[in-house]
C-alpha cells in the first residue's frame, strides 16, 4: 500500500482565539483532495486545542507541539501525553528544532518522549534536521542518522510515526530545500530505516519535508519520490495552506 500524503500545519505560539477561528473557518470551507489521498493534521498551542477540535471538519484532525516526556506529575508548566488522550487530541509533534535548539531538547530525550507519546496512543510527528553548519561541514546525514537512531532505539512499532525531515536552515527563513536537496536526505533517511530497523518500516513511515514551504514551491517538492508531505510552518497561518494541501495531487502516490 503507498504512502499516504501528510500535511501538518505548525501554527507555533501564534493567534488569539479570534484569528484561530478565522484560519479554520478557512479550513473548512476549503476543496482539498479526499480523505484517502491526503492526510491533513493542524497544530495550534495547547490552549487552543479544545477549541480547534471543536470548530475542524471532521476529515482534519489536530496535533499538539510537544508533551512530557513520562507521566504527567509534579512538572510545572508541562502537559502530559495523557492529558492530550483525554482530550482526545490524536497526534503530537516531538522533537521539533526549535525545542531541540532553544530548550536544549537531546536526541535520547527526545526519542523518550517519542516512546512515551506512542505508549499512550497518541500517533507522533517527530522531527529531524540539520543546522546549516552541519550541512556545510557535509554532516547532514550523521545528524539525521543520530536523531532518528535515537528515536529507533526506543521504539518497537513505528505505524504511527510521521518522520519530519526539517532542515534547521530553511525554517522561518524563506530559504527552502531544493526538490533534490530534500529528496536526498529523505532518501537516505528512508535507507537509514530499512538497515537499521528493517525494509517494511522504510516502505511504510512517511518521511516529510519542513522549512519555507509555500503555496508556490510545494508542488516540485511534492513530486519527490520520497517526499511524502510536509510539516509546514508560516504558511500554515494563512490561505495558502490550502494550496499546499492540494500538492496531495502532484506526489506520485495520489
Ligand atoms: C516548522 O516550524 O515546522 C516549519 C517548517 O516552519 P516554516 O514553514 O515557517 O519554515
Amino acid at each position: 500500500m503507498g504512502r499516504k500524503f501528510f500535511v501538518g500545519g505548525n501554527w507555533k505560539c501564534n493567534g488569539t482565539s479570534d484569528e484561530v477561528k478565522k484560519i479554520v473557518s478557512t479550513l473548512n470551507a476549503a476543496e482539498v483532495p479526499s480523505e484517502e489521498v491526503v492526510e491533513v493534521v493542524v497544530s495550534p498551542p495547547f490552549v487552543f486545542l479544545p477549541l480547534v477540535k471543536g470548530l475542524l471538519r471532521a476529515d482534519f484532525s489536530v496535533a499538539a507541539q510537544n508533551c512530557w516526556v513520562r507521566k504527567g506529575g509534579a512538572f510545572t508548566g508541562e502537559i502530559s501525553a495523557e492529558m492530550l488522550v483525554n482530550l482526545g487530541i490524536p497526534w503530537v509533534i516531538v522533537g521539533h528544532s526549535e525545542r531541540r535548539l532553544i530548550l536544549n531538547e537531546a536526541n535520547e530525550f527526545v526519542g523518550d518522549k517519542v516512546a512515551y507519546a506512542l505508549s499512550q496512543g497518541l500517533k507522533v510527528i517527530a522531527c529531524v534536521g540539520e543546522t546549516l553548519e552541519q550541512r556545510e561541514s557535509g554532516s547532514t546525514m550523521e545528524v539525521v542518522a543520530a536523531q532518528t537512531k535515537a528515536i529507533a532505539e526506543k521504539v518497537s512499532n513505528w505505524d504511527h510515526v510521521v518522520i519530519a525531515y526539517e532542515p534547521v536552515w530553511a525554517i522561518g527563513t524563506g530559504k527552502v530545500a531544493t526538490p533534490a536537496q530534500a529528496q536526498e536526505v529523505h532518501f537516505e533517511l528512508r535507507k537509514w530505516l530499512a538497515a537499521n530497523v528493517n525494509p517494511a518500516v522504510a516502505e511504510s513511515t512517511r518521511i516529510i519535508y519542513g522549512g519555507s514551504v509555500n503555496g508556490a514551491n510545494c508542488k516540485e517538492l511534492a513530486s519527490q519520490p520520497d517526499v511524502d508531505g510536509f510539516l509546514v510552518g508560516g504558511a500554515s497561518l494563512k490561505p495558502e495552506f490550502v494550496d499546499i494541501i492540494k500538492s496531495a495531487e502532484t506526489n506520485k502516490a495520489a
